[in-house]
């Protein structure tokens, strides 16, 4: 039974009081957000803010300084966390997809199954290739990364993610590096997830995305949470100064 896809089950994150520097510059300063089982949270503000530290700190990339996070019961803070449990529930996905050139975009889904999952052959490759078509690419898996646009290629490194059966999905400006043509493919898988009930913290500067598809969005500016509330109130009636001026520059 071990072998067989585990139920689809959100977990939340709940993130109190994150403090992280990098030597004297601290680029957290007491963030506490909350994204709730099944919630899409856009996680919004200008470069250098520390959007992506936020999320590196969630599954442990960056070391926390101070506060607590709680990803779906586990408590990433807890110095006898196993982490690498804990980060199977974890799917992430960059602006960089992080490919293996090497390999075919069916082996691209199925070697951390085999791995981490410890999942036979057969099984890890029944999975791939039921994640490869849901984001529309179930005829591309024999195919190798460079034969794919960008956004193919972002496509699969979401399937390789859900190929792990996360509970929770991180993204950090997916879209950032793809041609404008093929942000849109992207950000339409994306939205299905929302539908599916994936929980998903985004970073994104796809506000039009962030305004239909997040149930909250957070604006950070300078290490701290400066705003918060239902997408349609926040990008549609910004309440301080940073954020108007922030809309202004992207919309
Ligand atoms: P954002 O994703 O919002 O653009 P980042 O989280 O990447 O912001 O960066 C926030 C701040 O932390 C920036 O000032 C950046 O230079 C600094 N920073 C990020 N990563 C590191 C690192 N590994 N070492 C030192 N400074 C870093
Ligand atoms: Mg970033």
């Amino acid at each position: 039974m071990s072998d067989s896809t585990p139920s689809f089950t959100a977990a939340g994150v709940t993130i109190s009081g994150l403090r992280k520097s990098y030597g004297s510059n601290e680029v957290l300063k007491d963030i506490s957000l909350s994204v709730n089982p099944g919630e899409v949270v856009c996680l919004i503000g200008p470069s250098g803010s520390g959007k992506s530290t936020l999320l590196r700190c969630v599954n442990l990339l960056e070391q926390p300084n101070g506060g607590t996070i709680d990803v779906g019961g586990y408590d990433v803070t807890d110095p006898d966390l196993d982490i690498d449990e804990m980060r199977r529930h974890v799917g992430m996905v960059f602006q960089q997809f992080n490919l293996f050139p090497h390999l075919t975009v069916l082996e691209n889904c199925t070697v951390a199954q085999l791995k981490v999952l410890k999942r036979s052959k057969d099984e890890a490759q029944r999975v791939a290739q039921q994640n490869l078509t849901k984001v529309g690419l179930g005829e591309f898996a024999d195919r190798y990364p460079d034969q794919l646009s960008g956004g193919q290629q972002q496509r699969v490194a979401i399937a390789r993610a859900l190929s792990m059966d996360p509970q929770l999905m991180l993204f950090d400006e997916p879209t950032s590096a793809l041609d404008p043509e093929t942000v849109g493919e992207v950000l339409a898988i994306m939205r299905n997830l929302a539908k599916d009930g994936m929980t998903m913290l985004v970073v994104t500067h796809e506000m039009a995305f962030a305004r239909d598809v997040a149930d909250r969005v957070v604006f950070m500016d300078g290490g701290v949470v400066v705003e918060e509330g239902p997408a349609a109130q926040v990008i549609g009636d910004p309440q301080t100064p940073r954020m108007q001026d922030f809309l202004k520059r992207v919309l």
